[in-house]
């Protein structure tokens, strides 16, 4: 069982992510260099972590950070230490992953369910 985070754990966490989203910008400008041969697949993996960062940073200003998106649960400071942008406790994130392996082709969804599930709360 997690508990919620107190101020110190969440400046922290405010901090990693916003390290992660410079770095993310470094590697799209990069990227972005002309004459170079853009990777189509890596770019767009990149805005969309870019995005998962940037939703992380705005459920810490709006308090919401650090609860799993599917269950409700708190998600242990060690996994948002390890993943500070991740929406999902572990057992969630597991159940996700048998199903999208059961799934034989098509996109990763586990990202929309998340949206889904954000937006059935009314934020
Ligand atoms: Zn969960």
């Amino acid at each position: 069982m997690g508990q919620s985070l107190n101020e110190e754990q969440k400046s922290y966490l405010r901090n990693r992510l916003l390290c992660k989203r410079t770095s993310l910008r470094d590697l799209s400008a990069d990227m972005a260099l002309p004459g170079q041969s853009v990777n189509l697949q890596l770019a767009d993996r990149e805005i969309s972590r870019q995005k998962e960062i940037n939703d992380a940073i705005l459920r810490l200003d709006t308090n919401t950070y650090g609860m799993c998106q599917e269950c409700d649960a708190f998600i242990p400071f060690k996994r948002l230490q390890a993943l500070p942008e991740t929406r999902f406790c572990i057992d969630c994130e597991k159940s996700f992953e048998v199903e999208n392996r059961l799934q034989t082709s098509g996109p990763d969804t586990s990202f929309l369910r998340g949206m889904r599930s954000y937006e059935n709360k009314g934020y």
